[in-house]
Parts: C-alpha cells; structure tokens; sequence
C-alpha cells in the first residue's frame, strides 16, 4: 500500500501514464525500431491466447512449452538507447523528480521455454512472502529476466537489487515505465503504456495486459483478458488469483492496477507460483 502511494504520488496522481511518443511508421526515423517494423515471427503451432498477445518476439510451441524469443530490445524511444541511437530521446524529468541511471540500454536476447500445463507449487501468497525485499524467501523468482512484455521488453519480478527500494528505484524509470540493469538488460518492473500500444495496434480495445512471466503465470491490468472486470475479493498478496485467462481455465495470474482502491498494486509478480522458470 505504502509504495503503491508513492507511484501515485510520482505520477500526479495518474494511474495510467499518457502515451509517450510511440513513434508509428510515418514518423518514425531512419533506423528507428517500432512496433510496425520490429520482426515478428509467430508459428502456426503456437496456441491461443499466445499467438496474438506479443509483438517483435520469435514463438514457437511444442506439445509441452511455449517458446518465447525476444531481443530485449523495446519498440519505442528512450533515452536509454544512448544519444547515437535512432530510438533515442532526450530524458524528461516530468517535474524534476525523475532522473535517468547511468546504464544504457543494450541487446539481450532472452529465450523462455514455458509450459502449456504449468504445475502449481500450492503456495499461499501472503503479504508475508510479498515483502518486496529480495533473498527473503526461496519461493521467490530469481533475479533478472523473469518474463516478457506483450512488446518484447523484458520483465523483472518485484524486486530491487541487494539493498535498493523499488519505490526509489521507479524515479529511474522512463516514460515508458522502465530502465536498463547495469548490465544493460531494459526492463519493465510496473504497468506500463509499451504493451498496452501492442493492443491498440492489434484493434483490442478495454483489455489491459503486460506479459507472461517464465512460469506461465500471466501479467494483466485492470481487466481480464476478456476485458471484463476482476473478482477482487479472492486476490493474494501480490494481487493474484486462479481463473480464466482467455481460452485458458484456472490459470493463476496478477493484476497491476494501480488505481484500485482497495488493492492499488503496480508492480509484477514477487512469487513464484508455478514450478519452473525457464531462460536461456
Ligand atoms: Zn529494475
Ligand atoms: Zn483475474
């Protein structure tokens, strides 16, 4: 709750940031990665509700896994590419409390090998386990690229390094509600408008979603995939719950909803719910 308050006080109060500039093709520079121009190679075994969620990522699907590729490179301006880069932009500091960290985004490319019929470790997900300190508890997810955004932008659990805040960490982000590792690994820890403009560009409109992590468990905003509005009676500690996803029947996911009253909670999962995170 404390942190959740703080993201809106950083954000005006806003729970859902402006679209930055997208960049589509007719603007776009020369060079420039967009959501338009980006590859995108989705194969035909590649199931519902995959296999029209994700822009610029290469999947593929077996009997058991889905295969997810990205490069980790994301399809819109940010400072973070460095100033020689076409998808580069000048750092906003939206009132002077944002400041850019000294990492620049770089390419990472990242495979998740996720199942189909993910298994469930049976963990109760208490505000206990949810502490938002890393290393507290081993159901944790691990360390960095732990899922992928809709766009292709890497997610990061909850998490801040050994002995950072994640509330202090977020004035690091940029618009887009992201930033690079020192490492140069650019990843989304939060809501953000990158997938949602993966949405509006594929005409589906009333629906929030972000990504999947490794384990399968889904990353969805106010909404349900379907668009219709969450039971929030039943959600856990990191504002997750078992139900339908899409095509998919009780499977568990979370929502970043930051303007929720009762359950304002932006950020993604902290704990593992099913039993393997797969990347390579
Ligand atoms: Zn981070
Ligand atoms: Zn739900």
């Amino acid at each position: 709750m404390k942190r959740a308050l703080l993201l809106l006080a950083a954000c005006g109060g806003s729970s859902s940031p402006a679209m930055p500039d997208a960049a589509p093709d007719s603007s776009a520079g020369s060079g420039e990665r967009t959501l338009d121009n980006c590859a995108t190679s989705i194969d035909p075994s590649v199931p519902a509700p995959y296999a029209t969620l994700f822009r610029c990522v290469t999947m593929t699907a077996t009997a058991t896994d889905l295969v997810i590729t990205t490069r980790g490179l994301p399809p819109h301006r940010s400072y973070y590419y460095g100033a020689s880069s076409p998808n580069y932009e000048a750092w906003d500091a939206r009132g002077g409390a944002y400041h850019a960290n000294p990492n620049t985004l770089s390419e990472h490319d990242a495979t998740f090998t996720i199942p189909l019929a993910p298994t469930s470790r049976n963990l109760t997900i208490t505000s206990a386990l949810v502490d938002g300190v890393v290393n507290t508890s081993g159901s944790e997810y691990r360390g960095g690229p732990v899922g992928v955004a809709l766009d292709s932008t890497l997610l990061f659990d909850a998490l801040a390094a050994p002995g950072d805040d994640i509330a202090q960490e977020q004035y690091t982000f940029d618009e887009w509600n992201a930033h690079p590792a020192p490492s140069g690994e650019y990843h989304y820890h939060e809501n953000s408008p990158g997938p949602l403009a993966v949405l509006a560009r594929a005409g589906t409109t009333g629906v929030e979603a972000y990504g999947l992590m490794c384990d399968g468990t889904f990353v969805l905003g106010c909404t349900e995939l379907d668009g219709s509005a969450p039971d929030q009676s039943n959600l856990d500690a990191q504002n997750g719950h078992t139900g339908t996803v899409g095509p998919l029947t009780a499977r568990y996911h979370v929502h970043l909803c930051p303007s929720w009253t009762a359950h304002p909670r932006p950020y993604t999962p902290e704990i593992q719910a099913y039993s393997t995170c797969n990347v390579r």
